[in-house]
């Protein structure tokens, strides 16, 4: 069963692949956005080619990030995604970061602030992350976290050495 809110909230969204030719994953993956009821894609970020998290021995992968809004709850919308990851063939297994066809992470739900042991949101690693956050002041370079943080500002922690631009975005 699906839940509507009596609000619309903006939504982040970190799309990413390194599988089974990753442009064509992501845009498949926001193709499948359009489609949640009660939801619009507003826009997406440029394509970015990212080296895997820790160094792991894998495909580059192909990231961007979507902002969505929705009157659909936060669990709703979560369920909703997993159905398009594993309609794009991304089954689970135990070994987190493995490669995959397809991973869609909520960065931000609105102002939500939630922690519990299906979803934390805001992402927990979001600001560690080169391919999240400089497509997320690509498309809004005042973005703040709920707490007031403004993103850009976590820039200079970051090494830039994980993330180049891959296919500047035309929408
Ligand atoms: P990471 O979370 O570090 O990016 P990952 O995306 O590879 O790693 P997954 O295996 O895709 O991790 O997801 C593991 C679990 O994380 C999911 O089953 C989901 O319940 C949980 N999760 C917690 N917070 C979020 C969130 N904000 N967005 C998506 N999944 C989340
Ligand atoms: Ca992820
Ligand atoms: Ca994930």
């Amino acid at each position: 069963m699906i839940k509507i809110l009596n609000q619309i909230n903006f939504v982040w969204l970190s799309l990413g692949s390194n599988l089974n030719y990753p442009i064509n994953q992501i845009n498949n993956a926001i193709d499948k956005l359009r489609y949640i009821p009660y939801t619009k894609v507003i826009r997406y970020s440029s394509y970015y080619e990212s080296i895997p998290l820790n160094n792991y021995s894998q495909p580059n992968y192909v990231n961007s990030v979507v902002i969505l809004n929705t009157m659909l709850s936060l669990d709703s919308l979560f369920n909703f995604i997993k159905i398009i990851e594993y309609s794009q063939g991304r089954r689970y297994n135990c070994l987190r970061w493995s490669s995959r066809i397809i991973d869609l992470d909520i960065l931000l739900f609105g102002n939500y602030v939630i922690n519990t042991s299906k979803l934390t949101v805001p992402h927990y690693d979001m600001l560690n992350r080169e391919f999240v956050i400089y497509p997320m002041i690509e498309l809004d370079s005042s973005i703040k976290l709920p707490n007031g943080l403004v993103i850009k500002d976590s820039i200079k922690f970051l090494s830039n050495k994980r993330v180049l631009l891959l296919k500047k975005c035309n929408n």
